[in-house]
């Protein structure tokens, strides 16, 4: 019997290559202004020489922040789907998110852990943290950014079954003292074979074991 995949991705070479996407001059502008009055508001100075760029960067790193709204993960998927009869897991694990709460605009961030079993049909391992990347990169919770990866995973290539695990740190909660530093949520989502007990057992078996 062919044993599962699993790629271990802790560096997402693929994903750095979206942060090429450009920042759009004219809305950089009108976010800069918006942050310029937000600074003087929380009582700063923003024309002391250290904010002086502030505003222009904040604004750059908002854009970077939430650039998968100009993604669409669905193609991501499509551009590298080829035929194939392997049916066994496939893992991809510790795939690195960061993305912003939209509660309240600070970084939660984390490890995704992503499976499917393929049904005649599989993908180009980098496609998948590309996917991850283009729904953390926008305003997420948890719990949505988790579904949203196993329905377009689900829907687009239509496995036998998809397994996503998150796991990460709110800097809204441990900043806030809401939550003890270092806790972290774990969210999952399940569709088909992975709604097996034996099937979704071997799968946190195998995200657990760490190294390889
Ligand atoms: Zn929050």
């Amino acid at each position: 019997m062919d044993k599962p995949v699993i790629v271990s991705t802790l560096h997402a070479e693929e994903t750095d290559r979206l942060s090429a996407v450009p920042p759009d001059a004219r809305a950089t502008q009108r976010i800069a202004d918006k942050y310029q009055a937000i600074l003087k508001e929380l009582g700063e100075n923003p024309a002391r020489e250290g904010l002086l760029k502030t505003p222009e960067r904040v604004a750059k790193a908002m854009q970077f922040l939430t650039h998968g709204y100009a993604l669409d993960p669905a193609a991501i998927l499509r551009s590298a789907m080829f035929k194939e009869d392997y049916r066994q897991m496939v893992i991809v694990k510790d795939i690195e998110i960061y993305s912003l709460c939209e509660h309240h605009l600070l970084p939660f961030f984390g490890k995704a852990h992503v499976a499917y079993i393929p049904d005649g049909r599989i993908v180009g391992l980098s496609k998948i943290p590309r996917v991850v990347d283009a729904f953390a990169r926008r305003l997420q919770v948890q719990e949505r950014l988790t579904v949203e990866i196993r329905n377009c995973i689900q829907d687009t290539l239509q496995p036998l079954g998809v397994a996503v695990v998150v796991e990460a740190q709110h800097l809204c909660m441990v900043m806030r003292g809401i939550q003890k530093q270092h806790s972290i949520a774990t969210t999952s989502a399940f569709t088909g074979e992975f709604e097996h007990e034996k099937t979704r057992a071997e799968f946190i078996r195998l995200i657990s074991k760490s190294g390889d």
